[in-house]
């Protein structure tokens, strides 16, 4: 943890917005978003995916924008990484922490990426291999998140069971944390507290981070939950941006601005200037006309008298 937080914030809007959005925003409305968004205090942001890019077209500037990012003093620049191509490519342009996700449910990692988990537990092997042969100075953070923690749009619910049984594997295999994520928005917070605790027993310290969606007006009930269970780092997007294409009516990611205000009403510190983030949506706005952005603070602005957490307090 960063001196002077007690919470975690990713920015994932770059990445799990941008792949759900029909519009493609500019390359230098990306930089501006995180050259932005790290002004405001946000100290990670996961910039883009590292997807064939002539099947994504909106990430055919992430070598670019990693680029751009990295040039940024204190900020943690992660990006997702599909496969072993991608993870060359990421590392290649200088990324500091690289997401492999892999589904628990069989059926949406097929629909998703055409391969079993089992599978992608193999490819995952590969990109650990690939990462120790990088020298130590130029080795980035290698994270797993796994998707369809708490149920699939296809499957319905997930055994517990199989999230450990993967969770553990996968730290096995060499990745360095791991964070579970609610991708189609149907966690509820009890369920949350039960499901940390269980990968906990099996994985200790290494269950690093949560990522909710909030599809079902659940999101930061469960980041609640998650809190009361010891989570301490959590993924949202800028303005809600983001959803699931086998997840219909998504309204995607746990708004970042929201988020920050919850924590901050707890006496949390987020190390993040509320007002500067929210000016930050203007550029989304701009970039992506008619694109939906989400959000209550946004909207009603922050209670009269609101004051943040402090350290001295
Ligand atoms: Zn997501």
């Amino acid at each position: 943890m960063s001196e002077g937080r007690d919470v975690e914030i990713s920015e994932v809007g770059l990445r799990d917005g941008l792949q759900n959005t029909d519009k493609v925003m500019p390359t230098e409305a990306k930089k501006g978003w995180i050259s932005a968004e790290a002004a405001a205090g946000v100290g990670e942001i996961e910039v883009c995916s590292f997807v064939p890019p002539k099947l994504f077209p909106q990430f055919l500037d992430a070598g670019e924008i990693v680029a751009h990012a990295t040039t940024i003093p204190g900020l943690a620049v992660a990006v997702l990484v599909p496969n072993l191509k991608g993870a060359e490519r990421a590392i290649a342009a200088g990324a500091h922490k690289l997401t492999f996700t892999i589904s628990v449910s069989r059926s949406h990692s097929l629909a998703n990426v055409r391969r079993e988990p089992g599978e992608q537990l193999e490819e995952f092997r590969r990109i650990v291999e690939y990462c120790r042969t990088v020298p130590a100075g130029r080795r980035p953070i290698l994270s797993v998140g796994l998707s369809t923690v708490f149920g699939c749009t296809i499957e319905g619910p997930v055994k517990e069971s199989d999230v450990c049984r993967l969770a553990a594997a996968l730290i096995e295999a060499g990745g360095d944390d791991l964070s579970l994520a609610d991708t189609v928005g149907y966690a509820n917070p009890a369920q949350v507290k039960r499901v940390f605790k269980a990968v906990r027993r099996e994985i200790g310290a290494k269950l690093s981070a949560a990522h909710f969606h909030n599809t079902r007006g659940l999101g930061l009930a469960n980041v609640v939950a998650a809190l009361e269970v010891d989570v301490r780092a959590f993924d949202s997007s800028l303005g809600g941006l983001g959803g699931c294409p086998f997840a219909p009516g998504a309204s995607g990611n746990v708004v970042t601005e929201d988020l920050v205000f919850l924590l901050e009403s707890l006496g949390l510190r987020t190390g993040i200037d509320l007002d500067q983030l929210i000016a930050v949506r203007r550029i989304l706005s701009e970039s992506l006309p008619g694109e939906q952005l989400y959000g209550h603070l946004a909207l009603a602005g922050a209670p009269k008298g609101f004051a943040p957490a402090r350290c001295d307090a």
